[in-house]
């Protein structure tokens, strides 16, 4: 057995970093504070995208010996794309532009998949294990503060498998609301860049406004949700330890897509113990452009309402016309020109914060925006129905993994 390598937390980075160090003959330890890997999502689904490379993901993991045939994968070529005035279009593409899986505890989620590879390649995973960060090597721990929120409902449905992703600064302060549903089970999830009271008035609102616009047929099961932390530390590697996934900062501040950041952070971070890159100037080089891209698109958008959106929701359609490929889009906006990519500067003074954490690393993060005035409307009947439904629900025995006691700004 060789070096023994101590990883806190068993999620999608800390998971990656322990299938290829232990298949490399490490004596791998992860210990994850939950019960299980993925409990902290409870059956979500989520979205790993394809555009920030030209690299199919799928193809990548298979090239560092992670196997996606693991856990369930749904592809998507094709979205309706919902802008704030409610009109629809379909971005699409030609192959994959991102694959929907479940993160949860069920067998064929992704959290489990990984876990199974772990396992498989011999890492020793310790659950309900609680051990000083000091004491690890990686630290893969998810996100520690709260800069957005996601709430989401999931619900029994008769609707074909789809994905719909809508712009709607009403629904979705700031941010987007998305449909996603799976082989007869659904989610609308609507997340929140600006904090709100009662956020879950946003979540009933969004429902309604599915409900109107879909023929779900929903029959809601229980609800959840999330944190996402935005911050862009010095340093990735601090104190002799190295910070992956969420922990490290590593998020899209964009859109939230943060599992392909967890992954290839996990896997550099081993490839670095096994002394086959340098995890700082990997993550440098690779992950941190498109992170400050990410954050320099959210500095545009948070500046913008319903407007702004239909502007872009346009522009996406017409290169789509033009490139005949809706995918083109999604790439041009990580891959910025020189006038967006001289607006970090400004970004950096005017939207982030620099804050010393608990563990003495430097970070520039996104603190929770505060709610403005135009996010206080009165709830619509039909929102008031579907509170009124999950009450219910909730009463009957409906679980609900996420509430506003989680949010830590
Ligand atoms: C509602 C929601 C929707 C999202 N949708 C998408 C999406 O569509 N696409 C996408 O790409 N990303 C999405 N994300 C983001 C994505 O889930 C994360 O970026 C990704 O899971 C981060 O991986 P990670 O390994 O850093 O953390 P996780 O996968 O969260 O793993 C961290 C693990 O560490 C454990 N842990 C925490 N503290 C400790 C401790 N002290 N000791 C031991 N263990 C600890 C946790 O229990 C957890 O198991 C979403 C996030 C949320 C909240």
């Amino acid at each position: 057995m060789g070096e023994r390598i101590d990883i806190l937390g068993a999620g999608l980075s800390g998971l990656a970093a322990a299938t290829i160090l232990a298949k490399s003959g490490k004596e791998v330890h992860v210990h994850e504070i939950r019960k299980d890997s993925g409990a902290r999502f409870d059956g979500d689904f989520q979205g790993i995208e394809n555009w920030t490379s030209d690299i199919d993901f799928f193809d990548e993991m298979r090239e560092w010996g992670l196997d996606p045939d693991e856990f369930k994968s749904n592809a998507f070529d094709v979205i309706d794309l919902i802008h704030p005035d409610d009109v629809i279009t379909n971005p699409k593409t030609k192959g994959a532009a991102f694959r929907v899986v479940e993160r949860g505890t069920d067998e064929h989620c992704i959290d489990q998949g990984f876990k199974r590879m772990a396992i498989t390649a011999g890492a020793n995973i310790h659950y309900g294990s609680k051990v000083n960060p000091n004491d690890c090597d990686i630290i893969a721990a998810g996100p520690k503060d709260s800069s957005a929120i996601a709430f989401g409902e999931i619900f029994h449905t008769d609707h074909p498998n789809h994905v719909a992703f809508q712009l709607n600064d009403k629904l979705a302060p700031g941010a987007y609301s998305y449909l996603i549903v799976i082989d007869g089970v659904g989610l609308i999830c609507t997340c929140l860049w600006r904090q709100q009271k009662k956020s879950g008035r946003y979540l009933n609102e969004t429902i309604a406004w599915y409900d109107e616009h879909y023929v779900l047929n929903r029959r809601p099961i229980k609800r959840v949700g999330g944190k996402g932390d935005f911050s862009l530390p010095t340093k990735y590697i601090h104190e002799e330890k190295i910070y992956v996934g969420e922990a490290g900062g590593l998020q899209d501040f964009m859109w939230g897509f943060g599992m392909r950041y967890a992954i290839t952070s996990g896997v550099l971070a081993a490839q670095s113990i096994l002394q086959q890159c340098d995890y700082e100037v990997e993550v440098k080089k690779r992950l941190v452009p498109l992170i400050k891209i990410s954050a320099i698109n959210r500095f545009l958008m948070n500046r913008v309402g319903d407007r702004g959106f239909k502007i872009v929701a346009r522009y996406w359609m017409r290169d789509q016309k033009r490139k005949g490929d809706g995918l083109r889009f999604m790439k041009w906006v990580y891959q910025p020109g020189i006038i967006r990519k001289s607006l970090w500067p400004i970004v950096k003074i005017g939207m982030l914060r620099k804050k010393i954490l608990a563990d003495g690393r430097i970070v520039h993060r996104m603190p929770f925006r505060k709610s403005l005035k135009r996010d206080l409307w009165e709830p619509t009947d039909k929102a008031l129905e579907v509170g009124a439904q999950w009450n219910l629900v909730r009463k009957g025995g409906g679980k609900l993994s996420f509430t506003e006691s989680d949010v830590k700004n």
